[in-house]
C-alpha cells in the first residue's frame, strides 16, 4: 500500500465510514435479497420481463450520462468561502460586499476547454475557472478563465473558434490547419495566442493559477451610481508552469494530474487560496479611453487602473460526489446580483444567453432546483412553475400569475434602485465586423517587450512554431504576418524557428 495518496485511499477511507452496511434497494427503495443474479427460467435462462430489478438496474445505467458539455468538459470541483478584507461599498452595494470578515460560502470548477471529458490535464489549453458565489441576494457566477482577455471580441464567431479547437469532421483528429487558418484569419486572437503559447499556457495543476473575471462588468452602489469594473484574484500558492516535456509525459502517465493535486490538498488541509481584486473604470474614463474599455481581446493596464484588493477565495472541501455536485453544476454569467451587471462587453452579451441554454438543455428546465446549483441562502419566490423533475413543492399554493391580488411575491424597490439604472444609449442598428477595426497589436507588443524576458520570448516563439509547423505553408505565412506586426523580431524568429522545425522533419 506504499505510495498511496489520499484520493487513492478515497474507498478505503469510505469504508472506515461505515458503521452498518445498508440493505440494497432498488431505485424506487424496496429492499433487495439476491443482487448477483437476474430471474430466469432454470439456470440457462431466458430472463422474465417480470424481473423488474434488472429493468430497474438497466434502464437506469442506459441513462447515466448526461450531454458532454460543449467547452470545458474536463473539470475538477471544491467548496469553501471568499471572505471581505476590503471595504469597497463605495463602488457596489452588493451584499456579497457588504462588511470586511463578511464569508459568503462558494462552489469553484476548473477545466481546460477544448478536450472531452476524459482528456489530459495538463495539455496547452486555456483554463475555465468559475466561481459560484450562494450570496443573501441568490446566486452570483463569476464564469472566469485563468487569462484576463479572449481570443476574440464577437460572440458570433464563438461556435467557429470553438470547431477549430475540436476534431476535423471528417478526420475526426485535432487539425493544425482548421486552428491556424482561423486565428490567422482573425488577428484579433493574437493577444490571447500569445498568452496560450507562453509559459502560463501550461499551468502546474489549478492551485497555481491566477482568475479573472476577464469581461467588463457594472457595478452599482447604493446611491445608484455606477462604475465599470473588472474581477482578478491571484492565486496565493505562486503561479507555476509546467515544462512542455514533463506535460506531454504526464498526459499518457497522469491525465488526471490536475484533479488529482486539487483533491489531494484540500483533503490533507493545505486549502488553495486566492487573493480578489477589482479594477474600476468611472463612465468619464470609459467614454475617452484610447481603447474600447469592453473589447475582451484587451486588459485594462494595472498603472491605469490599479488593482484594489477586496477579499480571499478559500477552497476547503472537496466534493463529496463529482456527479452531483462537479459534472452538474451550473454557471452561467447571466446570474447576477443586486450592485453587480452586465456591461456592453459583446462576448459577455452572448454569454448571457448562452450558458442559462446550454444548461437548459444538459440538465433541464429546472437545472436551478438541483442541490449544487440552488440559491440556498434565499427563498426562491416567483411565478414560474412546472417543468421536468420539479422537486420543490413548486411553490406550494402560492398565486402563478402576476400581478395578483392573493399575496404572491412582490416588487423589490432595493433591486429596482440598483439594478434598474438608467442607462442612455443611442447608435444605428448595424453589424460591424471588428476584425480589423481596432488596434489589435499594441497590448501584444507590451507583453512581447516588456512582460516577457528573453528566455520567456524564445519558449513563446518555440511553442508557437512547434505547433504551426503542422499547417499548410499559406496558413504558416499567414500567422507569421501576424506576428511580425506584434514585433518585428517575433516575426523574424518564428521565420527561423518554422525553418529549424522544417528541416528537422526531412
Ligand atoms: P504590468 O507590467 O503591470 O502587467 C503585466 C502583467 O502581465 C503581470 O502583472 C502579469 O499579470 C502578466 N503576465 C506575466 N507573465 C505573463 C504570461 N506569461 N502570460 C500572461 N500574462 C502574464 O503592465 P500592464 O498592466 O500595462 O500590462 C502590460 C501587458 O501585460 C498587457 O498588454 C498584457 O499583454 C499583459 N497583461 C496585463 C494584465 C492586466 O490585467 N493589466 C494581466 C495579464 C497580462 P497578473 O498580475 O495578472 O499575473
Amino acid at each position: 500500500m506504499a505510495n498511496r495518496d489520499t484520493a487513492d485511499n478515497q474507498l478505503n477511507d469510505y469504508k472506515k465510514s461505515v458503521k452498518d452496511v445498508p440493505a440494497v434497494t432498488t431505485g424506487f427503495g424496496t429492499p433487495i435479497g439476491t443482487r448477483d443474479a437476474s430471474e430466469t427460467v432454470g439456470p440457462r435462462g431466458p430472463i422474465l420481463l417480470q424481473d423488474v430489478h434488472l429493468l430497474d438496474e438497466l434502464s437506469h445505467f442506459d441513462r447515466e450520462r448526461i450531454p458532454e458539455r460543449v467547452v470545458h468538459a474536463k473539470g475538477a470541483g471544491a467548496f469553501g468561502y471568499f471572505e471581505v478584507t476590503h471595504d469597497i461599498t463605495k463602488y457596489t452595494a452588493a451584499k456579497v460586499f457588504s462588511e470586511i470578515g463578511k464569508r459568503t460560502p462558494i462552489a469553484v470548477r476548473f477545466s481546460t476547454v477544448g478536450g472531452e471529458s476524459g482528456s489530459a490535464d495538463t495539455v496547452r489549453d486555456p483554463r475555465g475557472f468559475a466561481v459560484k458565489f450562494y450570496t443573501d441576494d441568490g446566486i452570483w457566477d463569476l464564469v472566469g478563465n485563468n487569462t484576463p482577455i479572449f481570443f476574440i471580441r464577437d460572440p458570433i464567431l464563438f461556435p467557429s473558434f470553438i470547431h477549430t479547437q475540436k476534431r476535423n469532421p471528417q478526420t475526426h483528429l485535432k487539425d493544425a490547419d482548421m486552428f491556424w487558418d482561423f486565428i490567422s484569419l482573425r488577428p484579433e486572437t493574437t493577444h490571447q495566442v500569445c498568452f496560450l503559447f507562453s509559459d502560463r499556457g501550461i499551468p502546474d495543476g489549478y492551485r497555481h493559477m491566477n482568475g479573472y473575471g476577464s469581461h467588463t462588468f457594472k457595478l452599482v452602489n447604493s446611491k445608484g451610481q455606477p462604475v465599470y469594473c473588472k474581477f482578478h484574484y491571484k492565486t496565493d500558492q505562486k503561479i507555476k508552469n509546467m515544462d512542455v516535456n514533463k506535460a506531454a509525459h504526464l498526459s499518457g502517465a497522469d491525465p488526471d494530474y490536475s484533479i488529482r493535486d486539487l483533491y489531494n490538498s484540500i483533503a490533507k488541509g493545505d486549502f488553495p487560496t486566492w487573493t480578489f481584486y477589482i479594477q474600476v473604470m468611472t463612465y468619464e474614463q470609459a467614454k475617452t479611453h484610447k481603447y474600447n474599455p469592453f473589447d475582451l481581446t484587451k486588459i485594462w493596464s494595472h498603472k491605469e487602473f490599479p488593482l484594489i484588493p477586496v477579499g480571499k477565495l478559500v477552497l476547503d472541501r472537496n466534493p463529496s460526489n463529482y456527479f452531483a455536485e462537479v459534472e452538474q453544476i451550473a454557471f452561467s454569467p447571466a446570474h447576477l446580483v443586486p450592485g453587480i451587471e452586465a456591461s456592453p462587453d459583446k462576448m459577455l452579451q452572448g454569454r448571457l444567453f448562452s450558458y442559462s441554454d446550454t444548461h437548459r438543455h444538459r440538465l433541464g428546465a429546472n437545472y436551478l432546483q438541483l442541490p449544487v446549483n440552488c440559491p440556498y441562502r434565499v427563498s426562491t419566490k416567483n411565478y414560474q412553475r412546472d417543468g421536468p423533475s420539479t422537486f420543490t413543492d413548486n411553490q406550494g399554493g402560492a398565486p402563478n400569475y402576476y400581478p395578483n391580488s392573493f399575496g404572491g411575491p412582490a416588487e423589490c424597490p432595493r433591486a429596482k434602485k440598483l439594478m434598474e439604472i438608467p442607462e442612455p444609449l443611442t447608435g444605428d442598428v448595424l453589424r460591424i465586423s471588428s476584425g480589423d477595426t481596432e488596434d489589435n497589436f499594441s497590448q501584444v507588443t507590451d507583453f512581447w517587450t516588456k512582460v516577457l524576458n528573453e528566455d520567456e520570448r524564445k519558449r513563446l516563439v518555440s511553442n508557437i512554431a512547434g505547433h504551426l509547423s503542422n499547417a499548410s505553408a499559406f496558413i504558416q505565412e499567414r500567422a507569421v504576418k501576424n506576428f511580425s506586426k506584434v514585433h518585428a523580431d517575433f516575426g523574424r524568429q518564428l521565420t527561423e524557428q518554422l525553418k529549424l522545425n522544417k528541416s528537422s522533419k526531412m
